[in-house]
């Protein structure tokens, strides 16, 4: 079943981003990791090249939008 959070909407991909591909480079690497570009605030797949040359322009986004059942009043 899939989880449901209050904020999915902040957790929004770039159309433009493919998974499995860097949005950068274009290339299918084994490591990817997502950031949020800065530009748009999307979610986009970066490969490490491309964080090390265009680390200005990306935050790195861990954090974790709680479950609905843990909202908090
Ligand atoms: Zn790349």
């Amino acid at each position: 079943m899939p989880t449901k959070y209050d904020d999915a909407r902040d957790y929004q991909f770039h159309e433009e981003d493919m998974p499995g591909r860097c949005f950068v480079c274009h290339k299918d690497t084994d490591v990817l990791l997502i950031f949020r570009q800065i530009k748009s605030m999307l979610l986009v797949h970066l490969c490490r090249d491309c964080i090390y040359e265009n680390i200005a322009e990306y935050l790195l986004d861990n954090t974790r939008p709680w479950l609905s059942e843990k909202k908090t009043i």
